[in-house]
């Protein structure tokens, strides 16, 4: 069980989910603004948010941002009108965790809000794998094994829960070709989807920033997949 919070500024689809998501065993609090998200996330811990962009006072884009900056790990799904793919893109960059798009499935939002429990709680179910203590500032890349976190020669990068997946599979399979499959089985999605294809481009576009300096490099192979290799 988990405690959400929706911020939706539809009377009608706030109620919805507010009334599917406690039907999953979850607890909700809602807002219908920008700004009571706000108060609300400084009053109460919240495990996950579900997030609308079109909102009134503070909109999503600008709370997702908010929420960036103070609760670095909280999982974040935005939703997003069919024809927002510049939203969702825009939303992935600003940190979101994973997006579904107006309107959606009651199964598929459901399970979505699963997985994202799943990967935020993983490290609690992985007691056996031992996280990095103290970075090796002669490594080039380290990853931590159980939390979203890795640095490079000792400097430690941020990462969102997807992309620390992303490149823990990356670098266990270093001069190898990562196929959109294989990514799709670690986020838990649906690489047939036509938008998993967008959003795992725009990953890609993120760690090769963040790698730079590292002698790293994310290869576009065309046709097969990504492959991490020394510059
Ligand atoms: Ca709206």
């Amino acid at each position: 069980m988990a405690h959400l919070l929706i911020i939706e500024d539809d009377d009608l689809l706030r109620d919805g989910l507010t009334d599917l998501l406690k039907q999953s065993a979850h607890t909700v609090c809602n807002s219908a603004d920008g700004l009571s998200a706000q108060s609300l996330l400084q009053e109460q811990v919240i495990d996950a948010v579900i997030l609308d962009l079109g909102l009134p006072q503070l909109d999503g884009m600008s709370l997702l941002r908010w929420i960036r900056q103070r609760f670095e790990s909280l999982p974040v799904m935005i939703l997003t009108a069919r024809e927002g793919i510049n939203d969702r893109v825009e939303g992935l960059l600003a940190g979101a965790d994973d997006y579904l798009t107006k309107p959606f499935n009651n199964a598929e939002l459901t399970a979505r809000v699963q997985a994202l429990l799943r990967r935020a709680r993983l490290p609690a179910f992985n007691a056996e794998v031992r996280p990095v203590t103290s970075p090796d500032d002669s490594q080039c890349l380290q990853i931590d094994s159980q939390l979203p976190r890795a640095w490079i020669f000792g400097q430690p990068i941020e990462l969102t829960q997807r992309e620390w997946e992303l490149l823990r599979l990356l670098q266990q399979h270093i001069n190898q070709v990562v196929s959109r499959e294989d990514v799709a089985t670690v986020w838990q999605s649906d690489a047939a989807e036509p938008s998993a294809s967008n959003a795992l481009e725009v990953y890609i576009h993120r760690l090769r920033r963040k790698l730079s300096g590292s002698g790293l490099n994310i290869r576009n192979i065309r046709g097969l997949g990504y492959m991490l290799e020394p510059q």
